[in-house]
C-alpha cells in the first residue's frame, strides 16, 4: 500500500514541484507573484510554462485547460492537446508562457447578465498563480479567472479575490492603529463542511426527476425516515466506505486537506469536512472537491447528490462556510487572545462582524440563494431564511457589560476597561452547541450555516468579505482621527453593540416563536430567491460594492439577472419533469392498477352477488387522484405556458415563486397520495423507501 504522505498532492504542481523544476531566479520571482501579486515578466512565464508541462507530461497528461469558474455555478474547462507539429510529420510537446497565463475560449455561451453583447462575446481567462495548477483525467489544470474584454469579471473568482483585498486594505488600517506593525497582510480562510447523498446508480437511473432535476419531485414518505436519528453518525456502511475511502484519495492526491468523514442526520445522507484554507483556494478546492464526489460515485455504481433538498420530508443537504481573519504572522483575528491588547482587537473584529452582518442581512441571505436551496431554509433542519448570529450566552454577556458599563459577571468589581483589562474567561466548549443558528461563533471563527450544498462557496464570502471591510473601513475612520485610542474604542464597541445587537439571538432558530421575533426586532425574512435577489441592486448594497471595488455596478446588475435566469430555469426544467413524468409515468401506471382492480370487481361480481366493497372503494380513490392529478397536470402546463410570455426576469421569478412553484405542489400532493395505494409492481420507479436504504 502506498503511503498517503507519499501521494499526498502528487498531482499539483506545488512549492515542491516549483522548487524541484525551476531555476532559483525563475522560482523567487513566480513567488513574488503568488505572494503579492507582483505582474510576471513573460520570460518567466515561459519557463514556467514548460516546467509545467514536462512535470504534467511525466505523470501522463496529454492536454492542459484553463479552469475557470463561469455563472453557471460550477466550473468549466476546454481541453487543448500539447502537440504541435513538426516538420517532419511528428509531433512535439509545447506549451508556452502565453498560453499559460491566457486563454481565449470561445466562452459566449456563458451566462454574463447582458454584459457581453454578441458581438464581443469572447471572454478570456487569466492564469490565478495563487491557486496550485493540478492534473486530473491526464489533463494539466490551470485555475483561471474569466473577464470580459473590457474587464468585466464574468465568475465568482475575480470578485472573490477582489473582496479578499479589501478585506485585507482595511484590517491592516486597523492592526497599525493597534500598534501590529510587522503584519504585512491579512487573509480570510474557510473550511467548508460538505454535505452530500448517495443513491443506487441503477436506481436512480429510473427516475427521471433525479437524473434531470437532481432532486425527487414526487415521492411518499417511507415508513421510516429520520425519525430514529439512528443515521448520524452511525457506523458506515462498507459500500459507503469503500466510496468515502476511494475519494479521500483522490482529493489528496489533489492535495485537498479532506479530514472528516461521517453519516448525517437523513438517511443516505453524509459529510465530508477538509481543512480550512485561505478562501480563494478553499472556494477551488470545494468545487473540485464535489467534482470529485460525483465522479468516484459513479466508480461505486453510487450517484452523488448534491441537490439541497433531494428528498422531501428529510434533511436536506448545506454546506457550513467556517469562516476566520487571520494575519500573514499566524494571528487569528477572530479568536479573543490573551492580553488585554489582543483582547480589545479581537472586541473590534468581532463587532465589525456583528455590524456587518446586521447591516448586510440581505446580501448574505442572498447570496445563498438558489431554487434548490429556497426547499431547504426555513425547513425543519436548516437554519431559518431569517439571519442571526449566535455568540453563547458568556460572550453575549460580556458584550452586554460593555454596552451598559456594567460590571461583567458575579466576581467582578471594576468595569471592564478596554485596552487595559484582560477579558473574563469564556469556555469555548459551549459556544458551538447551537446547531440551528444560521451564523455561528465558535470561539475563534464563524460558521455561516446557509449555504445550500451545490453552492459555490464564492458568492457568501464575496459578501461577508466586503461587507466586513466596509465596516472596518468606516470603524479605522474614526479610530484613526481619535485623540485617545482607548476611550474612542471603547466608545465606537458600546456603540455598535448597542446600535446592533438586535442581530444577536442566541435561542433556537427552528422555534416559530423566533419569527415574531424577529419581525418585531425588524431582521429580514427574505423566502425565496425571487424575494432576495433583487435587493442586490439596493443602493445601499451597489454604493458599498462599488466602494471596494468588488464589483462595478454593471457587474451587479448582470449577477442579479444571471442569477434570476437560473432560478426560473431550473423551477421551469422541474415542472416540465413533473408534467411529463405525471403524464406518461405515473397516471398511466395508477389508471392500470386501478382499471385491473376494477376488471377484478367485474369477474367477482359475476360468479357472485359479493359487494366488492374494498375494490370499489379503492378504485373510486384512484379514480378521484387520477382525475386530481390530471386537472393539476393541466393548471401546471397553462403556468409553464403562461411563464414564457412574461418578458422581464424580476416579474418571471415572481411568477415562478407565486404561480408555478404553487402549481408543482398541487400536483405533487395527489400523487404522492396515489402511490401509497397502488400496489408496488405497478409503480414505474422505485419510490422513497429503497432509494434511501438501498445502499
Ligand atoms: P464542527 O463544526 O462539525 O464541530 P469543526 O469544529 O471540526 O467541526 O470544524 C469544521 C471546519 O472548520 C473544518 O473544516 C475546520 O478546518 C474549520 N476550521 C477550524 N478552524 C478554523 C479557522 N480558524 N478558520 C476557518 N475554518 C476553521
Ligand atoms: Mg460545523
Amino acid at each position: 500500500m502506498e503511503k498517503v504522505t507519499e501521494y499526498f498532492g502528487s498531482m499539483v504542481f506545488d512549492e515542491r514541484v516549483m522548487k524541484a523544476t525551476l531555476s532559483e531566479k525563475v522560482y523567487k520571482s513566480l513567488k513574488r507573484t503568488i505572494d503579492r501579486g507582483t505582474p510576471l515578466d513573460i520570460s518567466v512565464a515561459n519557463a514556467v510554462a514548460a516546467a509545467m508541462k514536462d512535470w504534467a507530461i511525466e505523470k501522463g497528461a496529454t492536454h492542459y485547460t484553463h479552469w475557470f469558474q463561469p455563472m453557471t455555478g460550477v466550473t468549466a474547462e476546454k481541453h487543448d492537446s500539447f502537440i504541435s507539429p513538426a516538420p517532419d510529420g511528428r509531433v512535439i510537446m509545447e506549451f508556452s508562457g502565453k498560453e499559460l497565463v491566457k486563454g481565449e475560449p470561445d466562452a459566449s455561451s456563458f451566462p454574463s447578465g447582458g454584459l457581453r453583447a454578441t458581438f464581443e462575446a469572447r471572454g478570456y481567462t487569466a492564469w490565478d498563480p495563487t491557486s496550485y495548477a493540478f492534473i486530473k483525467d491526464g489533463t494539466l489544470y490551470i485555475p483561471t479567472a474569466f473577464c470580459s474584454y473590457t474587464g468585466e469579471a464574468l465568475d465568482k473568482k475575480v470578485p472573490l479575490l477582489r473582496s479578499m483585498e479589501a478585506l485585507n486594505k482595511q484590517a491592516l488600517r486597523i492592526l497599525k492603529l493597534f500598534g501590529n506593525d510587522n503584519v504585512r497582510s491579512v487573509r480570510t480562510s474557510v473550511g467548508p463542511e460538505q454535505e452530500y447523498f448517495l443513491v443506487d446508480r441503477q436506481l436512480w437511473k429510473q427516475r427521471k426527476d433525479l437524473v434531470m432535476c437532481g432532486r425527487t419531485l414526487f415521492g411518499a414518505m417511507p415508513p421510516k425516515g429520520q425519525e430514529m436519528e439512528d443515521h448520524y453518525f452511525g457506523s458506515i456502511k462498507s459500500r459507503v466506505a469503500e466510496y468515502m475511502a476511494d475519494l479521500d484519495k483522490e482529493l489528496w492526491k489533489l492535495g485537498i486537506l479532506a479530514k472528516t468523514k461521517h453519516n448525517e442526520v437523513a438517511p443516505a445522507q453524509h459529510e465530508l469536512a477538509p481543512i480550512y484554507k485561505t478562501t480563494n483556494i478553499a472556494a477551488d478546492h470545494n468545487q473540485l472537491t464535489m467534482e470529485v464526489m460525483k465522479k468516484v460515485a459513479e466508480r461505486h455504481g453510487l450517484v452523488c447528490l448534491l441537490h439541497e433538498k433531494p428528498f422531501e420530508g428529510v434533511n436536506g443537504s448545506g454546506k457550513h462556510n467556517n469562516w476566520s481573519i487571520s494575519t500573514d504572522t499566524g494571528i487569528n483575528l477572530l479568536a479573543p487572545g490573551e492580553t488585554p491588547y489582543e483582547n480589545a482587537q479581537f472586541l473590534l473584529f468581532l463587532a465589525a462582524v456583528i455590524k456587518a452582518v446586521d447591516e448586510y442581512q440581505d446580501l448574505l441571505r442572498l447570496s445563498v440563494a438558489t431554487a434548490g436551496n429556497d426547499h431547504r431554509l426555513g425547513a425543519n433542519e436548516a437554519p431559518p431564511a431569517i439571519i442571526s448570529i449566535f455568540l453563547g450566552d458568556e460572550l453575549t454577556a460580556i458584550l452586554e457589560a460593555i454596552e451598559n458599563d456594567t460590571p461583567y459577571g458575579g466576581t467582578a468589581k471594576e468595569k471592564m476597561k478596554l485596552g487595559v483589562d484582560v477579558l473574563p474567561q469564556f469556555s469555548k466548549d459551549t459556544t458551538d452547541r447551537n446547531r440551528t443558528s444560521p451564523f455561528a461563533f465558535t470561539g475563534n471563527k464563524f460558521e455561516f450555516r446557509m449555504l445550500g450544498s451545490s453552492n459555490s462557496i464564492s458568492c457568501a464570502n464575496i459578501h461577508l468579505n466586503a461587507a466586513v471591510a466596509e465596516e472596518l473601513k468606516q470603524f479605522a475612520d474614526i479610530l484613526e482621527k481619535a485623540s485617545d485610542f482607548n476611550s474612542a474604542l471603547h466608545d465606537l464597541i458600546k456603540k455598535t453593540i448597542s446600535d446592533h445587537k438586535r442581530i444577536i439571538f442566541n435561542g433556537n432558530g427552528y422555534d416559530d416563536q423566533w419569527v415574531n421575533e424577529a419581525e418585531k426586532r425588524g431582521l429580514s425574512n427574505l423566502k425565496t430567491t425571487a424575494d432576495c435577489m433583487p435587493k442586490i441592486c439596493d443602493k445601499k448594497n451597489v454604493e458599498m460594492l462599488t466602494s471596494h471595488g468588488i464589483f462595478t455596478e454593471a457587474e451587479i446588475f448582470s449577477r442579479r439577472d444571471i442569477m434570476l435566469e437560473n432560478y426560473v430555469k431550473t423551477v421551469n426544467i422541474e415542472a416540465l419533469t413533473m408534467i411529463d413524468m405525471a403524464r406518461k409515468e405515473i397516471i398511466p401506471a395508477v389508471a392500470k392498477f386501478a382499471a385491473d382492480t376494477a376488471s377484478a370487481v367485474a369477474v367477482k361480481k359475476s360468479i357472485s352477488a359479493v359487494a366488492c366493497s374494498y375494490e370499489t372503494r379503492l378504485v373510486s380513490e384512484l379514480s378521484q387522484l387520477i382525475d386530481a392529478m390530471d386537472s393539476a397536470a393541466s393548471v401546471l402546463e397553462k403556468a409553464a405556458e403562461d411563464l414564457k410570455a412574461i418578458d422581464n426576469i424580476v416579474a418571471q421569478s415572481e411568477f415562478v415563486r407565486d404561480t408555478v412553484l404553487p402549481a408543482m405542489d398541487a400536483l405533487r400532493a395527489p400523487a404522492d397520495k396515489a402511490e401509497t395505494i397502488t400496489a408496488e409492481d405497478y409503480y414505474p420507479f422505485p419510490a422513497y423507501d429503497k432509494l434511501l436504504f438501498g445502499v
